[in-house]
């Protein structure tokens, strides 16, 4: 017997109104069963200080192990997960397993305390609809009270295009965040409808360049000027930055010069689950890391 067609996940252009509508209800109720089924995980990726190319932290990235299509990005589900209300449980889940594995990460990644730089942080991407949720300070609270995390030690990640559909009550969440003693970074920094002002509003404590803007570093002049403007803007406000997207030790290299504290990419390590994540760390090899200019 074949086995069963799987939808397609994406609708194509060519399948219409209605493929599309069916696609989208096909994929409620799997991430509804999915969420039941425990096939959510989590996956980490380091964030390094770019001065010393030493771990500063990770970012946990949510990944669906789906029984039949495999292993399934976000990109894929979390904009049918917002759309459809399912987002404040793949985000509950997202937090109680950052909770849960936090202890081990950090112990994992001491392991090989010559390849860190200063207090680890853990970031948690958290999407602009459970800002706008009542039960979100609570969730919070939750996770700080149940686990005893040291709150300095997550920060909580939004893109800006969502922070903007709501600035208000946005703030007003990730104000209740930093009196929690979180962190607070703009995600995709650059990529959304920009508004400047709100940097001076929101309590922000890190900015992540959009890997759109690193992709073109080396070749693209505007982009250039782009992220030299962010960081000094950034400088200004004292918030450090995040350079997203680093493939290349020549990429690396340029934003350190440019004064980019920290960077995140396949150049420092893929996504990973927990086990690893930590392996990454342990055996990473400082010499592949440091500054090209520096070792020719
Ligand atoms: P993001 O938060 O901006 O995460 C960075 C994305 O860039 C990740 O994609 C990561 O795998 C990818 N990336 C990192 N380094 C490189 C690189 O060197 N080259 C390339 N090509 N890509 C790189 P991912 O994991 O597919 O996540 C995509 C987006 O989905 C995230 O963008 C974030 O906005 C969202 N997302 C991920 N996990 C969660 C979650 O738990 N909750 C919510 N609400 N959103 C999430
Ligand atoms: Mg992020
Ligand atoms: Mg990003
Ligand atoms: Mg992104």
């Amino acid at each position: 017997a074949s086995p069963m067609p799987v939808p397609a996940l994406r609708p194509s252009a060519t399948d219409g109104v209605f493929a599309a509508a069916l696609n989208t209800l096909v994929l409620e109720r799997e991430i509804r069963s999915g969420v039941a089924d425990g096939q959510f995980e989590m996956h980490f990726q380091p964030i390094v200080r770019l001065a010393s190319r030493r771990l500063a932290g990770f970012e946990a990235l949510m990944r669906w192990r789906h029984p039949q299509r495999g292993l399934v990005p976000p990109s894929a589900f979390i904009p049918v997960a917002e759309s459809s209300g399912l987002i404040g449980d793949l985000t509950g889940f997202a937090l109680a397993e950052v909770g849960r594995v936090l202890p081990e990460l950090m112990l994992g990644a001491l392991h090989n305390p010559r390849h860190i730089d200063g207090p680890l942080f853990l970031s948690v991407n958290v999407s602009g609809h459970d800002l706008a949720a009542a039960s979100f300070p609570q969730m919070i609270a939750d996770l700080i009270s149940q686990t005893g995390i040291a709150p300095g030690s997550l920060k909580i990640e939004v893109t800006e295009s969502l922070l903007m559909k709501d600035p208000e009550r946005a703030a007003e969440a990730l104000a209740g965040c930093r009196r929690a003693g979180l962190g607070v970074a703009i995600d995709d920094f650059g990529t959304g409808y920009s508004s400047l002002s709100y940097l001076s509003t929101l309590p922000v404590t890190t900015l992540k360049i959009d890997r759109a803007f690193v992709r073109t570093l080396l070749v693209d002049q505007t982009s250039r000027r782009i992220v030299q403007t962010v960081l000094r803007l950034a400088d200004e406000l004292e918030i450090p930055v995040v350079a997203e997207g680093i493939e290349h030790a020549e990429e690396a290299d340029l934003l350190t010069e440019m004064g980019c504290a920290f960077g995140q990419g396949y150049l420092f390590g893929h996504p990973a689950p927990l086990e690893a994540a930590i392996m990454t760390i342990r055996e990473w090899n400082v010499v592949d890391r440091s500054l090209q200019a520096k070792a020719s």
